[in-house]
C-alpha cells in the first residue's frame, strides 16, 4: 500500500468545503465535487466483460450533496454517507488523492464562494 496517498488530516472549514490535508499538498474541494464523482457501481456504472454499464440516473435529490460521515473502511480508503441515502461510495486513498488534485479549488474560487 501507497502510505503517502494517505492524508494527514480531513476537515470541513465549511459544510460544503472539504479540506484534505496531505504531507505535500493540502486542497479543499466542494462536497458535490466528492459526490460527482461518487466510485460506487450505481454512479459510476459497473464494467461487465469490457463493457462500461451505467445503472444510476444522475438526478438532483435533495441533500444528495450533504454529507453526513465519512468513516474509514479498513486502513485504505473511506465511506462517504451522504443525506440521501446513499453510502455505496466508498473512496480509495489513490482515488481520493485524484478527484482532490482535480477539483482542487483556487485561494480566489474559494474566497468567492464565501462571499
Ligand atoms: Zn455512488
Amino acid at each position: 500500500m501507497n502510505t503517502s496517498l494517505m492524508p494527514k488530516s480531513i476537515s470541513r472549514p465549511k459544510p460544503y468545503l472539504l479540506q484534505v490535508e496531505y504531507a505535500d499538498f493540502t486542497g479543499i474541494i466542494m462536497l458535490s465535487s466528492l459526490r460527482e464523482e461518487c466510485p460506487c457501481a450505481v454512479c459510476k456504472g459497473e464494467e461487465i466483460m469490457g463493457v462500461r454499464y451505467s445503472f444510476g440516473i444522475q438526478i438532483m435529490k435533495p441533500g444528495m450533496n450533504e454529507l453526513i460521515a465519512l468513516q474509514p473502511s479498513g486502513n485504505y480508503a473511506l465511506q462517504a454517507r451522504w443525506n440521501d441515502g446513499h453510502d455505496s461510495g466508498i473512496y480509495t486513498w489513490e482515488q481520493l488523492r485524484a478527484i482532490v488534485e482535480k477539483h482542487a479549488l483556487s485561494p480566489e474560487q474559494i474566497q468567492a464562494i464565501n462571499n
